[in-house]
């Protein structure tokens, strides 16, 4: 290595350390590629699952109050137990996602986006630049109430007030057997979704879109709507218009026209379940699981950054075996990175965001130039291609930063 002066951090990033093959990349990301240039400053949490088990489960919520208090995080994926891990880790008990308890203390809004490199060709190909979702986590029908409701049945909607007044609305009469559902929303939660997705904007200097179906549902959706353009309004239509950045709203089959139409290059706002449904669509038509970032973005402007797929668990056993891995280490590389530019930019320190941007740039040149781990080898249209282990990858990027810095 060439002489190079260490970069020099102030506040803390907090530190998420996770589970399995994620695990080992998050070491050697840090060894390799992080602490020979950054005079690396966080504050660790080992969320890895034996600790959580020892800690019973405090450390994640330290980590998420550490995340409050410095503003920017950065999470290795983590495992979330289930039956078969509570024995394979003799768990006191089947402890809760720790990205549901993360996201429910910082109340926070998730923002997907694929990493998008020359060989790679999206399933729509004329997405040349990245569509970043934004799925609203509460309520809906993830949070329902239904029944079944038999022949010659009268279903109603109740709602009961604080001075003890009903106030009633039929659903159906029930001439034969049917099925309702009930869904709720709450104002502040869809208040918070909003600021979320317009700090987002702000930070990513992207347009965002929103879309809902409220010419069909004129109460429900149309409150989404109604919240959306009053916060735009009154807190961010000014700085929009500085940045040249727009705020777009549309009907939601529209949306999906304009999306399926466009080059990509803006935040898709998404309603609970239009998000699930169209992250994966978005996804999958990106490529690569393994290239899709994720960054956790509060309505008051914390952020907490990881990479959208799991430990990789299937890769972590070959590894354990002693076998070669070629794990894909993209998406948890643009966590450090996307976490190291936003701090260089919270406390003024040029050199790190720069670095950032640098790292970023490398990692691409080093897949655009052919060289790259088995999952994208397999769907690369480039000629020149070499697989490389998981280890080999982050080398090969580090000479192609060593030549940018
Ligand atoms: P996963 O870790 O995302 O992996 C699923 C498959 O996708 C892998 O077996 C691999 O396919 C491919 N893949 C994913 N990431 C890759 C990468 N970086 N490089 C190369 N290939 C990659 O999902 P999972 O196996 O269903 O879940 C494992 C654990 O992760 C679970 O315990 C789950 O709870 C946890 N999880 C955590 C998070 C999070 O912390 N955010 C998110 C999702 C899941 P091949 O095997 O075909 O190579
Ligand atoms: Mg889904």
């Amino acid at each position: 290595m060439t002489d190079f002066k260490k970069i020099p951090m102030t506040t803390p990033l907090v530190e998420m350390d996770g589970d399995e093959m994620t695990r080992i990349i998050w070491k050697m990301i840090k060894d390799i590629l992080l602490l020979p240039y950054i005079d690396l400053k966080t504050e660790y949490y080992d969320l890895g699952l034996e600790h959580r088990d020892a800690t019973n489960d405090q450390v994640t919520i330290d980590s998420a109050e550490a995340t409050k208090k410095y503003g920017v995080a950065v999470k290795c994926a983590t495992i979330t137990p289930n039956a078969a891990r509570v024995e394979e880790y003799h768990l006191k008990e089947m402890w809760k996602s720790p990205n549901g308890t993360i996201r429910a203390i910082l109340d926070g809004t998730v923002f997907r986006a694929p990493i998008l490199v020359k060989g790679i060709t999206p399933f729509i190909p004329s997405w040349t630049k990245p569509i970043t979702i934004a799925r609203h986590a509460y309520g809906d029908v993830y949070k329902n109430v239904e029944m079944q409701v038999p022949a010659n049945a009268k279903a109603e909607l109740v709602v009961t007030k604080e001075d003890g007044t009903e106030e009633r609305r039929v659903i159906h009469e029930f001439a034969t057997p049917g099925v309702i559902q009930g869904l709720h929303n709450i104002d502040k939660s869809i208040a918070s979704f909003a600021r979320a997705c317009f700090n987002y904007a702000l930070s990513t200097k992207q347009d965002i879109w929103f879309a809902t179906k409220d010419t069909i549902s004129k109460t429900y959706d149309h409150r989404f709507k109604d919240i959306f353009q009053e916060i735009y309004d009154a807190e961010y239509k000014e700085r929009f218009e500085s940045l040249g950045i727009e705020y777009f709203y549309t009907l939601i089959d529209d949306a999906v026209a304009r999306v399926v139409r466009s080059e990509g290059g803006y935040i898709w706002a998404c309603k609970n379940y239009d998000g699930d449904v169209m992250s994966d669509m978005v996804a999958t038509a990106y490529g690569s699981l393994a290239m899709m970032t994720s960054v956790l973005v509060s309505p008051d402007g914390i952020y907490e950054y990881e990479a959208a797929h799991g430990t990789v668990q299937r890769h972590y056993y070959k590894h354990l075996k002693g076998e070669k891995t070629s794990t894909n280490s993209m998406a948890t590389l643009f966590a450090w990175t996307g976490a190291l530019r936003k701090r260089g930019e919270l406390d003024g320190i040029d050199a790190l965001v720069d670095f950032a941007d640098k790292l970023e740039k490398a990692s691409i040149q080093t897949i655009e130039e052919g060289v790259m781990t088995g999952d994208l080898a397999a769907m690369s249209t480039l000629d020149h291609i070499t697989k490389v282990g998981t280890e080999e990858f982050l080398l090969a990027i580090r000479d192609r930063l060593e030549a940018l810095l």
